[in-house]
């Protein structure tokens, strides 16, 4: 039985966790030995933003979309915690991803509400877990320098408004990755 090589599997399930491999078994997908490249905070920049769903289970409730990849398969699967621990083999470590990610969108609601010392009418300047961090508002977009580099844009686009230049400062002295490394 596979529960016996999931880590934390002991307390799942046993019908959903039956379920999750059958559906992994229907694609043809390997059963475990998934490994997760990415987390996707679905409300990020939106509280009340659209839920995501499970591609395995199909529960429709995920905010963190956990990105699983396998080389024996063709494309990456996107699911919610529980599922991506069953993939991994190690439920405990996808919820310790999870936790982080919570902690993480705790940190990113602190940071935007946090006022910026502003030494000049189109500067804003802030340190965060630290890097030294500089707004510079230009006529009609936003510059964001990160320890004395310069960003331009926030999820592909130029930065047109104060909050989408925080956001992206967010990104860069907070990035998921360092969630990832557990
Ligand atoms: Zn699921």
């Amino acid at each position: 039985m596979y529960t016996t090589n999931i880590q934390g599997a002991e307390e799942l399930d046993k019908r959903y966790l039956a379920r999750c491999i059958r559906k992994l078994k229907e694609w043809g997908a390997p059963l475990d030995h998934w490994e997760c490249i990415d987390v996707i905070d679905v409300r990020e920049d939106d509280e009340d933003g659209t839920l995501s769903e499970c591609e395995l289970c199909g529960c429709a409730n995920v905010r963190y979309e956990h990105v699983m990849i396998h080389e024996l398969y063709f494309e990456t699967v996107t699911v919610g915690c529980i599922c991506a621990g069953i993939m991994e083999g190690d439920i405990l470590r996808a919820k310790e991803r999870e936790r982080r990610m919570r902690n993480r969108a705790k940190r990113k609601k602190s940071f935007i509400a946090k006022k910026w010392s502003q030494p000049e009418w189109d500067t804003y300047r802030r340190q965060h877990r630290g890097h030294e961090i500089m707004i510079l508002q230009n006529p009609e977009s936003y510059a964001v320098y990160v320890d004395g580099q310069v960003h331009l844009t926030y999820k592909g686009e130029v930065i047109r408004d104060f909050l989408s230049a925080a956001y992206r400062a967010f990104e860069l002295t907070d990035p998921v990755k360092e969630v990832l490394t557990i």
